[in-house]
């Protein structure tokens, strides 16, 4: 059967990761969480102290970018896969608040974006992949055989980031979560590379009254639909 390439992207906490989860699986897909990989790289500036004042200290993260390593692992416990920065297991670390305060601005800086938009096109160079992002049907891959935008109000994105985060046990409130969820919008959808925003040709869902179950499904027809045509 022909192997594509799925391009899933959307705002924050749309819900993106999990349906292009499941439907990796579901259709045997190596799924790419780039976020992660964003998120990853600001957990290293975090702990080497490169957003001291304020600021992110962009000499030092650009001469640090080649040695830092960013893989995903299989978890055999959770069977899901989870990110890796240089040798260690941090798909924890990268969830919290902190690493979500600094994401976006350091995702807006363009040789992190150059950085990481080559390692993900090498990653997805041979197909079968479904990548969940920002800028993948854009540009990433503007190639990509069948592209999705995603989303949903704030409101509900908020409410399904703080019910994740509460399930791993951390904590926040429900302010905190939404004006994060706002500003990370503002941030990825006004920054000059790269920018959120919706591919022509991507068929669009706002998913704020579906369940994930509903959508499971819709996604599913899409890719049938994608590879019988
Ligand atoms: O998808 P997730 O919410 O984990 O992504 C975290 C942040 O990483 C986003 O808010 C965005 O700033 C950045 N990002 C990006 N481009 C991508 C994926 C994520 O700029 N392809």
């Amino acid at each position: 059967m022909k192997k594509i390439v799925i391009a899933i992207d959307g705002h924050s906490s749309g819900g993106k990761s999990t349906m292009a989860r499941e439907l990796a699986r579901e259709i045997g897909y190596t799924y790419i969480d780039t976020g992660a990989m964003y998120r990853a790289l600001t957990l290293y500036a975090l702990r080497q102290g490169l957003f001291a004042g304020g600021r992110i200290e962009e000499d030092k993260l650009r001469a640090a970018l080649p040695g830092i390593h960013i893989s995903f692992r299989m978890n055999e416990q959770t069977g899901r896969t989870d990110t890796w920065l240089n040798g260690v297991n941090v798909e924890k670390e990268i969830r919290g608040m902190d690493v979500a305060a600094w994401v976006s601005p350091l995702a807006a800086l363009p040789f992190v974006r150059r950085d990481l938009v080559a390692r993900q096109q090498e990653m997805g160079k041979e197909k079968g992949i479904v990548m969940d992002g920002r800028d993948i049907g854009t540009v990433v891959f503007p190639e990509a055989e069948l592209k999705i935008f995603v989303t949903a109000s704030p409101e509900v994105r908020a409410q399904r980031r703080l019910d994740e985060m509460r399930a791993k046990g951390e904590t926040a409130s429900f302010e905190e979560v939404l004006e994060n969820v706002k500003k990370r919008d503002l941030i990825d959808s006004t920054r000059r590379e790269g920018p959120l925003r919706q591919a022509g040709d991507a068929l669009l869902l706002d998913n704020s009254a579906m369940s994930p179950a509903e959508q499971k499904v819709w996604l599913m027809e899409q890719y049938l639909k994608t590879i019988n045509t």
